[in-house]
């Protein structure tokens, strides 16, 4: 086994539970919208998914700037409002709530304090899909650099994020690398296609369903920088 030199994370649903946060930062969102300018029809997931194939044929880049998507669907839910600026600066507004609301997470147990034994010992980075930002909470500290979608202009699995890491860190190879996250596909397989050593968090006691053997996988925060040693040091 290489010694590693360099270990990435994914934010959602890997450092903290993603959907309540992404719930309640919806409907504070909603709340705060529909109290301007009255009731909105939002749609189910299908109309949004409808919507979002549509605004991604005409702007490609709505595909990785999920911050785009987000307001040009306010734009389009509020398309009746009138003058255009009064609806421009309600849809900035708006999604200026919704980010500072998306931010409001409650940390796995065991996170920060994980984070602090890896980061003496390891260059920690970020690679992310989404907008959550490391640096606006207290355990940014420990991250030497953060990619996000925006940044890497696409979407793990591909191969963007992780080539934008190894750029962050001179002389590091991929085979030098470990990428923890959630996500089957987004996180391990699209790590160890470029062969880098992945390590699955699977707290909720997921069956591996790819072809490919199953990675090494973690249930719990406060066990990982013991499993990291145990496989790497
Ligand atoms: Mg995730």
């Amino acid at each position: 086994m290489n010694k590693i030199k360099m270990i990435t994370f994914d934010l959602d649903d890997t450092l903290w539970d993603n959907r309540p946060t992404i719930i309640n930062a919806e409907i504070e969102t909603r709340k705060w919208i529909e109290d301007r300018v009255g009731e909105i029809k939002w749609g189910d997931l299908n109309d949004f998914l409808d919507l979002r194939k549509e605004l991604i044929k005409k702007d490609e880049s709505i595909e990785w700037d999920i911050g785009k998507l987000r307001k040009e669907i306010f734009k389009e839910k509020l398309k009746h409002i009138r003058p255009t600026s009064l609806r421009n600066k309600i849809v900035n507004d708006a999604f200026e709530i919704f980010i500072d609301k998306r931010h409001l997470i409650k940390l796995y147990d065991g996170v920060e304090a994980s984070l602090k034994i890896l980061s003496k010992k390891y260059e920690l980075g970020v690679l992310t899909n989404g907008n959550a930002d490391i640096y606006k909470f207290k355990i940014g500290r420990y991250f030497k650099f953060s990619i996000s979608s925006l940044e890497a202009k696409d979407n793990k699995p591909n191969r963007s994020h992780f080539d934008k890491a190894l750029e962050k860190l001179e002389g590091v190879k991929f085979d030098e690398m470990l990428h923890i996250g959630d996500h089957q596909i987004n996180d391990i397989i699209g790590a160890s296609n470029l062969g880098i050593n992945t390590l699955w968090f699977n707290n909720n006691n997921s069956e591996w369903e790819q072809d490919s053997k199953k990675p090494d996988e973690f249930s719990s925060w406060k066990m990982l920088p013991e499993i990291i040693e145990k496989y790497y040091g």
